[in-house]
């Protein structure tokens, strides 16, 4: 008999299942890749065989030009790999096509999370708690400090500025796969109906939410229209044109930036922002943490983030855990 979870190996460039010689979101290029989502630092192009939620493969394709080797599979289904391991794709709440994957072999079980959230949002199915032997999860947000509030508030904030303020736009900085078209899906799920202006940089990625069937009302492009058209309007652009000259063609614009690092004060500064909103795709640090005690592992596996906190809560709930030393996993999206 083999040493329990002997099958299941953490490498600097992602988690390796020996038997069955595939990797979880590798940040190198390798033969088989089991890809959680479509995040830069999770999907790479280059792998021989991708196996993805459709939706994922879609945004790799988009992102990264990947369609060779795509190997879709859906949530709930299990597929089998080499060496007798079974792989479920199960939804982890993150951005659209977002999974964990349960894997099984031997009689033991190991969940890779992927990036995840515990909020409900309108572009993707929930998380959903999957016991296990061994869960593998993400910090992004792993510190006491970071608790996110309600959407609905920061909803409330933003549409309470537009009004305000109808001579100008307020432009809200959103990273273009997943935060981008949660913050337009909220706002029209809070009853703002008017069109929503674009960057050109968000428009494909917004098309493709679409065709797997996430409304966003009317969107149009920003370089479509004249600067009066845009007064009284919300205008969504990636976070690297905020402060860029591309924004002095839109109308005495409020700069607002959607992400969960809005909490410091400090990175709300860093980036002229005026309107900063607590919107994250992570789970929060009650979220982390609930979400451990209700998975119940034997032992937690963290792989990026701010892992000393969560290691320490472990230690004082008599739970054992270890950190992975994963190279390449900045988060772009948060
Ligand atoms: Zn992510
Ligand atoms: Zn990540």
């Amino acid at each position: 008999m083999a040493a329990p979870f002997s099958w299941i190996r953490p490498e600097p460039h992602g988690v390796h299942i020996v038997p069955a010689d595939v990797w979880i979101d590798p940040s190198r290029a390798v033969d088989t890749a089991l890809v959680t989502h479509g995040h830069a630092d999770h999907a790479r192009g280059g792998h021989g065989t991708t196996v993805a939620t459709p939706e994922t493969l879609a945004i790799m394709e988009l992102r990264y030009n990947t369609r060779e080797g795509a190997t879709p599979v859906e949530y709930g289904e299990t597929i089998r790999l080499k060496g007798g391991v079974d792989a479920t794709y199960i939804p982890a709440g993150h951005v659209l096509g977002s999974a964990q994957i349960l894997l099984e072999h031997a009689g033991e079980r190991v969940v890779i999370t992927g990036d995840y959230k515990r909020r409900a949002d309108p572009t993707c199915p929930p998380f959903q708690v999957t016991p296990c032997d061994i869960f593998i999860t993400e910090a992004t947000f792993g510190l006491p400090l970071f608790t996110h509030p309600p959407i609905e508030d920061e909803m409330a904030k933003l549409l309470g500025r537009l009004q305000a303020h109808p001579d100008s736009c307020v432009l809200v900085g959103a990273y273009a796969l997943g935060k981008a078209q949660r913050v337009i899906a909220e706002l029209r799920a809070a009853g703002h109906k008017q069109p929503i202006y674009l960057h050109g940089a968000m428009e494909k990625m917004c098309r493709l939410y679409e065709e797997f069937g996430v409304d966003l009302g009317e969107l149009r492009l920003v370089s479509d229209h004249e600067k009066d058209d845009m007064r009284g309007s919300i205008v969504v652009c990636p976070p690297s044109a905020l402060n860029d000259r591309w924004s002095r063609r839109l109308p005495d614009p409020i700069t607002a930036m959607a992400s969960g690092w809005m909490r410091v004060r400090q990175r709300a500064r860093q980036r002229n922002v005026e309107l900063p909103l607590v919107i994250s795709d992570h789970a929060d640090w009650n979220e982390l943490t609930r979400t451990i005690e209700e998975v119940n592992p034997h032992e937690t596996w963290i792989t990026h983030g701010r892992e000393e906190a969560l290691l320490r809560w472990h230690q004082l709930h008599q739970r054992s855990a270890r950190a992975l030393a994963l190279v390449g996993y900045e988060d772009e999206d948060d």
